[in-house]
């Protein structure tokens, strides 16, 4: 092992060798073995990619290579028999039958059994009938706005659009509103935006062909079902039955399915009723009209057969290390799932292919020159993300207290979107490094590279600015991938990355499709370089080497103090402001906010105060600090959670929303209070509404009394 010290920051010389080492000819073969067959979580193929990955690892030289396997509830249907939308007239004859299954449009690489089948896990199983209704995305104001034009949803069946959140909460709401089905589509305005005919779709563009659809999950909340707060260990009780998942809306009872454009212009082009507002035309059919319903105009009739079952199944992680020389017992955390919708050469598995090569690469560098990383850097391969964050949510929940103790950072980076930019979402305190990385890895657009954006930051300054505060936009997550449970349930500070284009559209049209095979990668997403797999290895690999070798932890505390005071104290400030709410109530919040407010600004100065006391004499005192910086983020998990809906969501500060697990709500324990206060009035919800401000608060002293010498 190198006998380097803590005498000097990352040395440029061997993140320059990691980087160089990097090759793209090595992530295209990783990414051909690991998306060669579909590998949906549970299944035999997906037990082989756990191995093959496994298998990487251990010839690049990672240590102890090894699985973590969880007994956990998944979901599937009958592949035997497609899931179908019927259509009959009045006599009963069939005037539609959606074929249920996606055609094979590259033989050599999608003719894989059952490659096609669309479905959505978790799906109610059952035949229903019923009116359709169109909720446009299905978010909280499109069912509120449906309801003031005078449409019920209740024993409906819910006809809704992707986008604008996630896929199980639309499912979720529209339960909730009474209906007894829903149908899922891509419109054509988000995913095949040139027009639907051949030329303007996949295979000749990134656009979505016809008879194609999203697959997913529907499952309201993360992790295995029935073991919230706990693994699903084998040896382990669980602690909820699946009735009680049923009941309390982890699981949707309703059947749901997928369906194409091409279907839903069938469904479209039928529905009666008013015509929709004006933001919620699509161009399902171009110039259609898309109606709200309820009901076809022509006495036809609508079923929807949906074939869905439960089984408990075996998952595996793959986790794997480079033991550091310094600090062997502090963890930089890497990680991305492997599991898959169908063949998943985009998501995951450009970024498994991505993250197989990082650590080829690193080992490299350690065989031919003194490099080895200061901290431990763990490599982590998760299982069963795509039905809920399962495999991460499980693994975090088993190792909590020492992730607590020990993890530095857990950087995600689930797959490409795009092509055009890096796009980093990460908490206030690793902003900076976020940057100073993205500032050392080469552009990989030769295009941008001739227009003077010399590195991957420049493009991304370019295509996301922040203007008011000179650097790109970067947000902090909410949930849709691994990074989630770190976060918001163990409160292990995250960095979640990935490249995309500049899109309304939060995702990209092939996403979950039997379409994401390697051709997609190599002709549309990317170059037959794989230009952007490697820049994305090589980000991954920088920011890894920042956070195990920078003799000072990178985690600013300063910067955490002043986005509080300048951005999150403000919007809490507004939304109070905001109640409705009588002036003596109003005062007593207030009263609170400003004493939040004041400790927001001794975290300011304590935090300045600390960062002219990092200057570092020996080993001893850099342990210290570095252990007080690891300690900061863990301030602001509230044991006791912030939402009674989800019991992985612990973090005062950023948890993942409870209306749309994508999006990250601020403060969700004060908004869950003041909610439920303007819902009723009550001297107890006006003390909660208090009292959660003052947890906030509480919180902020923990990381004064972190940074400090002495209590
Ligand atoms: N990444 C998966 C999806 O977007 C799972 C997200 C979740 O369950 O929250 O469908
Ligand atoms: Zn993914
Ligand atoms: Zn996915």
């Amino acid at each position: 092992h190198s006998k380097r010290k803590f005498t000097n920051d990352v040395n440029q010389t061997d993140t320059r060798t990691i980087q160089d080492n990097i090759k793209s000819e090595n992530i295209k073969n990783y990414l051909r073995i690991f998306s060669k067959e579909p590998h949906l979580s549970g299944s035999d193929a997906n037990k082989k990619v756990a191995y093959v990955i496994a298998n990487a690892w251990m010839e690049a030289g990672l240590e102890d290579v090894h699985m973590l396997p969880y007994e956990v509830l998944l979901s599937y249907p009958d592949f035997e028999n497609p899931n179908s939308v019927v259509i009959q007239n009045s006599d009963g004859e069939e005037a539609f039958r959606s074929k249920g299954v996606s055609p094979v449009i590259i033989p050599d690489e999608q003719s894989g059994k059952y490659a096609g089948h669309q479905w959505l896990a978790y799906a109610g199983n059952g035949t229903v009938s019923a009116e359709i209704v169109y909720i446009n995305h299905g978010t909280a104001d499109d069912f509120e706005n449906l309801k003031l034009m005078g449409v019920d949803v209740k024993d409906k069946i819910a006809l809704m659009r992707y986008g604008h959140g996630f896929r199980g909460d639309k499912v979720y709401k529209a339960q909730q509103a009474g209906a007894v089905g829903a149908i899922l589509f891509s419109d054509p305005w988000d995913v095949a935006q040139d027009g639907v005919d051949s030329d303007h779709v996949y295979p000749k563009t990134i656009w979505m062909p016809n008879e194609s659809v999203q697959r997913g999950s529907l499952m309201h909340g993360h992790g295995d079902p029935l073991s919230p707060y706990y693994p699903s260990k084998i040896e382990l009780f669980k602690g909820k039955t699946i009735k009680e998942a049923y009941d309390d809306g982890t699981l949707p009872s309703i059947p749901v399915l997928p369906v194409s454009y091409t279907t839903a212009l069938q469904l479209m082009k039928r529905i009666s009723g008013l015509d929709a507002p004006f933001d919620w035309q699509g161009s399902v059919g171009g110039n259609l009209t898309y109606k709200l319903g309820p009901g076809f105009g022509n006495g036809e009739k609508l079923t929807i057969n949906v074939h869905s079952e439960l089984k408990t199944k075996r998952i595996q992680n793959v986790i794997g290390y480079i033991r550091g020389s310094e600090e062997p017992d502090r963890y930089v955390m890497l990680g991305n799932h492997f599991d898959a919708w169908v063949y998943g050469s985009v998501d995951p598995n450009s970024g498994t292919a991505a993250l197989a090569e990082v650590a080829r690469a690193m080992m490299q560098t350690i065989n031919e020159t003194h490099w080895r990383p200061a901290r431990t850097i763990v490599f982590n391969a998760w299982d069963a993300e795509e039905f809920g964050l399962i495999g991460s949510t499980e693994f975090v929940e088993e190792f909590v207290d020492i992730l607590q103790k020990r993890a530095v950072v857990y950087i995600n980076m689930d797959c490409i979107q795009g092509n055009s930019s890096l796009h980093v979402e990460t908490v206030p305190t690793l902003e900076h490094v976020a940057i100073e990385a993205a500032k050392r890895v080469p552009n990989p657009s030769k295009e941008e590279k001739s227009s003077g954006r010399a590195t991957v930051y420049d493009t991304w300054m370019n295509v996301f600015p922040d203007k008011e505060v000179g650097h790109p936009k970067i947000r902090v997550p909410g949930g849709g991938s691994d990074h989630a449970p770190f976060l918001n349930f163990a409160g292990v500070p995250v960095v979640n990355f990935k490249y995309k284009n500049y899109t309304a559209y939060s995702t990209y049209p092939l996403y979950h499709t039997m379409y994401e095979t390697p051709f997609t990668n190599i002709h549309l997403m990317d170059t037959d370089d794989l230009a952007v797999h490697r820049a994305i290895g090589q980000y991954w690999a920088e920011l890894a080497v920042m956070f195990a070798d920078k003799t000072i932890l990178p985690v600013n505390t300063t910067n955490l103090a002043s986005v509080m005071i300048k951005s999150y104290l403000p919007q809490l400030k507004t939304s109070i402001l905001e109640m409705n709410v009588s002036r003596i109530d109003l005062d007593s919040i207030l009263e609170q906010y400003a004493l939040l407010s004041n400790s927001a600004q001794d975290l300011l100065k304590e935090a300045i105060r600390f960062q002219d006391t990092r200057q570092y004499h020996d080993t001893n005192h850099v342990r210290a600090v570095n252990e007080r910086l690891i300690s900061c983020e863990r301030c602001f998990i509230n044991p006791r959670g912030v939402s009674k809906h989800n019991p992985s969501a612990r973090h005062v500060m950023f948890s993942v929303s409870d209306s749309d697990a994508y999006s990250n709500s601020l403060f969700a324990g004060i908004q869950n209070a003041m909610d439920s206060y303007e819902i009723s009035p009550s001297t107890s919800n006006l003390r909660e509404v208090i009292n959660q401000i003052s947890i906030v608060q509480y919180s902020v002293i923990c990381v004064i009394n972190t940074l400090k010498d002495a209590i």
